[in-house]
């Protein structure tokens, strides 16, 4: 079960502050981009995110984007911004990350994966060691595997909370 615990669950992206996670002794980030950046139909950036990636640049904090999404969509999306990705990344399966680490040339410990779904980020994040943030998905039109997700993780996040595993800082 604790597999499928977040180190820190917030409502979205911009309340991750980077100089907590440098306060962390994290020097990398690698990041989900559907529902975590922005909406999964939505195939540019936004300015709140330039800005985010700016402040990771200014704490020193690499970036790479970690997607299951196809070439074409996170290509579309982190190449303006001039960023790195993974696409087809099979989360939570490990070679992903693995290769993320490369590109980082970080340890797992000082990388904080980030993304909406347990199953995948979160689960993935946690079998490697690094350090994990949950965040709430933007935008409600999912895919109908997100959805099918999305169902067990209710389950589980509610079996963790009357359990008393976890709790919300929101
Ligand atoms: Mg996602």
């Amino acid at each position: 079960m604790k597999k499928f615990i977040p180190d820190l669950y917030v409502t979205n992206i911009h309340q991750i502050k980077p100089k907590d996670l440098k306060k962390r002794g994290i020097e990398g980030v690698l990041t989900d981009l559907d529902n975590t950046l922005v909406r999964w139909d939505e195939p540019a950036t936004t300015q709140e995110v330039i800005q985010w990636f700016k402040e990771l640049n200014d704490e020193g904090i690499k970036v790479v984007i970690i997607s299951n999404n196809n070439e074409i969509r996170v290509k579309e999306f982190a190449d303006p911004m001039n960023v790195s990705f993974i696409h087809k990344a099979r989360k939570p399966l490990k070679k992903g990350f693995v290769t993320g680490l490369k590109m980082l040339q970080l340890p797992a410990n000082k990388t904080a994966v980030i993304g909406d779904q347990v199953l995948t980020d979160v689960l993935g994040g946690n079998r490697m060691g690094m350090y994990t943030i949950l965040v709430d998905p933007i935008g409600e039109k999912e895919f109908l595997m997100t959805k099918f997700n999305r169902r067990i993780e209710k389950r589980i996040v509610r079996h963790l909370f009357k359990k008393g595993l976890i709790s919300w800082t929101r």
